[in-house]
C-alpha cells in the first residue's frame, strides 16, 4: 500500500521545493573522476527508508537497536538534506501494525512532513486498516485496483510508481498480485518515456518470504525499456543488483539489522533522466560504508 502524507505543506512551498531542485550544479560522481552535471539538466533529490519498524512503546527494542530513537535521529538528518520527496518501502511499524504504532510514526515524520511529502508503503509488518485510521488526510487519486492502494509520482525528471505488496500482516512473503500487474502492465505501456522507478517492500528472490509473483513482474518489466529501477526493503540488507539492466536497489533498514556486518540508516538519492547517486547514510550497526556514493546509469530507453 502506498500513501502520502501532508502536514501543513501548501501548494507554493511545494513548486518551491520542486523548482530548488533544478538548475544547479551538482556533483554526481564522487569516484574516479568527478563529472558535474549541466548546469540546466534537472534532478530530483529524494530520502528512501525503509523498514522503520516504529513501535507503540518507544523503549521497545530488537537485537540493541531501538527504532524509535533510530528514526527520531535520521529525522533531523533528511530535514538537513532537503530532499523533494520523501519515501519509506514498508514495514513501518514494529510487527503487527497496531493505531499505536503509526501515532508514534506520524508524530516522529510530522517535522519532515511539514516541509516535504512523505509517500508510505505498507510491509508485512503493517496493517491497513490501523494505519489508514492514523494517516486519515490522504489527499490525491490512486488508481483503482481492489484491496491494493497505488500511488504515481510524477515528478521531474523520473516517474515513481509506489505499489502494494503486502499479503498478510506478520508473515512474512508478499504479492503484487494479478489485478495490479494488469494495471501496471497498462499503465506502463500507456506512459510517456519518463525514466521509471518501482518502489514497494518485498524483496526479489526466489524464497518463500520474498515477492512470490518475482517471475511474472520481471517478465512484464523486462521488456519495457522506461523501467529503470526497482527500489524495496525488507531483507534489512543495503546493496545493489540488478536484472536485464534494472537495478535493483535493496534500502538498508532504520529499525535494526539482522546481522552486525549491516549498516542501519537511510539512503539520499538525487536522480536524473541519465542515472542516479545514491549515498548512504549510517545511523547505527555497520558504519564502514556511511557516506559512500554509488553511482547507476539507467539502461537505453
Ligand atoms: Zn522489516
Amino acid at each position: 500500500m502506498a500513501e502520502i502524507f501532508f502536514k501543513s505543506m501548501n501548494r507554493r512551498s511545494f513548486i518551491q521545493t520542486g523548482l530548488a531542485a533544478f538548475g544547479t550544479l551538482v556533483t554526481l560522481n564522487s569516484g574516479c573522476g568527478t563529472v558535474l552535471t549541466k548546469s540546466d539538466e534537472k534532478q530530483t533529490n529524494l530520502a528512501l527508508l525503509a523498514d522503520t519498524h516504529i513501535p507503540q512503546d518507544v523503549e521497545n527494542n530488537y537485537r540493541g537497536f531501538y527504532p524509535y530513537r533510530n528514526l527520531e535521529k535520521v529525522v533531523p538528518e533528511i530535514i538537513s538534506a532537503s530532499p523533494d520527496e520523501v519515501f519509506i518501502a514498508g514495514d513501518l511499524a514494529r510487527l503487527t501494525g497496531e493505531s499505536g504504532d503509526y501515532a508514534n510514526l506520524k508524530k516522529l515524520l510530522s517535522p519532515v512532513a511539514e516541509k516535504t511529502p512523505v509517500f508510505m508503503g505498507l510491509g508485512n509488518h503493517d496493517n491497513r486498516e490501523n494505519f489508514l485510521k492514523v494517516f486519515n488526510e490522504i489527499p490525491g487519486e490512486k488508481p483503482a485496483v481492489k484491496g491494493k492502494h497505488i500511488t504515481i509520482i510524477e515528478k521531474t525528471p523520473v516517474r515513481l510508481i509506489m505499489l502494494d505488496s503486502l499479503l498478510y500482516t506478520n508473515k512474512v512473503p508478499g504479492l503484487l498480485g494479478k489485478a495490479q500487474r494488469q494495471w501496471l502492465e497498462n499503465y506502463l505501456k500507456e506512459s510517456d518515456e519518463t525514466p521509471t522507478i518501482l518502489c514497494f517492500h518485498h524483496t526479489l528472490s526466489d524464497g518463500d518470504g520474498d515477492l512470490l509473483d518475482v517471475p511474472r513482474l520481471f517478465r512484464m518489466i523486462a521488456p519495457i525499456r522506461k523501467v529503470k529501477a526497482i527500489v524495496y526493503g525488507h531483507s534489512h540488507v543495503y546493496g545493489y543488483s540488478e536484472f536485464e539492466g534494472i537495478h535493483l536497489i535493496n534500502l538498508p533498514a532504520v529499525g535494526y539489522n539482522f546481522s552486525d556486518s549491516d549498516a542501519v540508516g537511510w539512503v539520499q538519492a538525487r536522480l536524473t533522466n541519465r542515472g542516479g547517486d545514491f549515498v548512504l547514510h549510517a545511523v547505527a550497526g555497520n558504519k564502514d560504508r556511511d557516506g559512500g556514493v554509488t553511482k547507476l546509469a539507467w539502461r537505453k530507453g
